[in-house]
């Protein structure tokens, strides 16, 4: 079993990163700036949106955090929406997810400039990747799609069972995978809570992608020895070995299903630092103005 390390390969494309910015500062170009607009006081959205920030200041990014209490409208919300769209300062931006329920979280998302979009959540951005065309993919697939990558997993040809089919991680993985590219070409089951039977399909799985945020649900006896499992859950779960009093917990039983598996990631260190590795190049790519002129 090789255990997959997204925590290095997301400092590496960091550090990597950390050199264009210095190149563009050197060459007299803008700093690249990503904002990220935070409603609430959610301790996850909290403790995600100061990791993006601090990862910013590591490469060299300016970044603007815009605070909103848990009441805000919806209309003022939209409105910052519209002001980050106009600030040409700003390239990319991303409001942190959940939006508390009185906000329609589609109307925020659709308000977003595609340019600026750098989560690649807007309708725009997500219809691109389907079709091939240049885009933002959205961050935590591309993550995990770049895991794959770095660790020479094979996917063409080959059985995946994404479980979760959220617009965020679920359905995009599973676009992804299936696409006729070299990280594609897998044959894909996208599996959710209506799916009958769910073991029958991980069992036969090559590769499996869990997405649905319940703690530790896949167990040793639902996969296939030698099989590829990538582990996106990361659900706060309290603790008392932790000064926070919380502790992440992901949607695989780690400590049974490991040594069945040929890679695994862990949680956290796995898929968590490559989908703020992916924000980041985005966030590049949109200061490069290389997917929208
Ligand atoms: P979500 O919107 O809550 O969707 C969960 C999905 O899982 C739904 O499609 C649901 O099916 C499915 N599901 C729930 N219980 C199931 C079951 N027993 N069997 C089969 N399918 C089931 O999830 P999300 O936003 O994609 O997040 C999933 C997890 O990933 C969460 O723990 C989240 O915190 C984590 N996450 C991590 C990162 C990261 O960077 N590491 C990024 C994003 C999310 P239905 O559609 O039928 O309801």
């Amino acid at each position: 079993m090789q255990l997959i390390d997204g925590k290095k390969i997301s400092l590496e494309i960091q550090e990597s990163i950390r050199e264009e910015v210095k190149k563009i500062n050197s060459n007299g170009g803008k700093q690249p700036h990503l904002a990220a607009i935070l409603v609430g006081n959610d301790g996850g959205s909290e403790t995600y949106v100061a990791s993006k920030i601090k990862a910013c200041d590591n490469i060299g990014y300016k970044s603007t955090l815009l605070r909103f209490p848990e009441y805000v409208t919806e209309e003022k919300l939209l409105m910052a929406v519209e002001e980050l769209n106009n600030n040409a300062d700003v390239d990319g931006f991303i409001v942190q997810l959940p939006l508390p329920r009185h906000i329609n979280e589609h109307k925020v998302i659709e308000a977003i400039k595609p340019s600026k979009d750098v989560d690649g959540f807007h309708p725009i951005n997500v219809g691109r990747m389907v079709l091939n065309l240049p885009c933002y993919v959205s961050a935590t697939p591309y993550g995990i799609v770049q895991l794959l990558e770095k660790y020479h997993i094979e996917t063409s040809g080959k059985h995946c069972v994404v479980i979760g089919r959220s617009h965020i991680v679920g359905s995009p993985m599973s676009i992804l995978l299936a696409k006729n590219t070299s990280l594609g070409n897998c044959t894909v089951t996208l599996c959710h809570s209506k799916t009958e039977d769910l073991i029958s399909h991980t069992q036969k799985a090559d590769i499996i992608i869990c997405a649905l945020g319940s703690p530790e649900f896949l167990k040793a006896n639902m996969i296939k020895q030698g099989a590829v499992v990538i582990d996106v859950g990361t659900t706060r779960v309290a603790s008392t070995d932790t000064k926070s009093g919380f502790k992440l917990k992901g949607d695989v039983k780690f400590d049974e299903v490991a040594s069945k598996c040929s890679f695994i990631t862990p949680v956290p260190g796995g898929v968590g630092p490559m989908t703020i590795a992916s924000l980041l190049k985005n966030t590049l790519l949109a200061a490069k103005k290389e997917i929208y002129k």
